[in-house]
């Protein structure tokens, strides 16, 4: 199972921070809003994992955005430090320079607030991504768990899988309502794990739907990617390892913390 078309490998970026302006923004569901921001800056962006983030500098309201600069060491921050939060890039079109954000919504975060008053023309400044952390599409079996923050990457992910892989995906949304159309040439099996009324950031419809949605799936030559709250993460990539998954083909991250404002990524590997 590990031949050399299963390995994994990091590709580190030239760091750049970008001043963008908003295109157009658009509900996808009642907690999804889409953000498709543009500008020459963008010429050049890289985006080749599906798990990679940029840094987004959400400005206060009526404030321009302000940006680190890239030095000989690494990037210098102004002071006071602007707050950054890591988003997926949904997509990128070379040809009009314009990148997709997808934000979930609900809570109360700057980024979140940003995006809610975002109308065309507002600005935002992106950074990154630094690096790409590339997972081959040839395995057989491709499980990608997560919740509505894990959305835009399992969406890409799905995207780029070939036809002749299967995909197991599991992703927890509010209810009916906030589920996606999701397009992939791969053999998908989807469970859509609803909360229906249940708090955010809990692992228990996680779990049930992962204990049925992996049931029989052979992990002999899986992948396993896992992002949602740290907690919830941590608390399914041990299940799916107590389901006989490897830690070598898995990759666990916590994508927010509940309680906890930030939005760094929490390796849980
Ligand atoms: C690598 C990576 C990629 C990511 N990609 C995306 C993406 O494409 N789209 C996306 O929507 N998010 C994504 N996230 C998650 C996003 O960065 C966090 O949700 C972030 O905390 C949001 O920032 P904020 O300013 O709105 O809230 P914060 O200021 O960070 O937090 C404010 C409060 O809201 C809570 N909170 C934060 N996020 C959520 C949430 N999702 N649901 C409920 N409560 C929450 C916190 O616990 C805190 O109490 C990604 C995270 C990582 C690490």
């Amino acid at each position: 199972m590990s031949d050399a078309l299963r390995i994994t490998r990091r590709v580190r970026h030239d760091l750049k921070f970008r001043p963008l302006t908003v295109a157009s923004v658009q509900d996808l569901t009642p907690d999804l809003r889409r953000i498709v921001l543009e500008g020459p800056e963008l010429a050049g962006f890289i985006s080749p994992g599906f798990d990679d983030h940029v840094k987004i500098f959400p400005a206060a309201e009526g404030q321009a955005p302000i940006l680190p600069t890239v030095g000989p060491d690494g990037p210098i921050f102004p002071e006071p430090r602007p707050v950054a939060r890591d988003y997926t890039p949904r997509a990128y079109d070379a040809a009009t320079n314009r990148l997709t954000l997808d934000f979930a919504t609900g809570h109360g975060g700057p980024a979140t607030k940003w995006a809610m008053r975002a109308r065309v023309g507002s600005v935002l400044g992106i950074g990154g991504p630094r690096g790409s952390f590339i997972v081959p599409t040839a395995f057989a079996d491709h499980v990608l768990i997560g919740d509505e923050t894990a959305l835009p990457a399992i969406a890409r992910r799905l995207e780029e899988l070939p036809a002749g892989v299967r995909a197991h995906v599991v992703i927890e949304v509010a209810d009916a309502a906030s589920r996606l159309d999701l397009h992939s040439q791969a053999e998908v099996a989807l469970t859509w794990a609803t909360r229906d009324g249940a708090p955010r950031g809990r692992a228990e419809t996680l779990l049930a739907a992962v204990e049925t949605a992996l049931a029989g799936v052979d992990p002999s030559d899986a992948y396993v990617w896992i992002a949602a709250e740290a907690n919830v993460a941590k608390a399914l990539r041990g299940r799916v390892l107590e389901m006989g998954f490897s830690p070598r083909t898995m990759k666990a991250a916590g994508y927010w913390r509940l309680g906890g404002a930030g939005g760094e990524k929490i390796n849980l590997d």
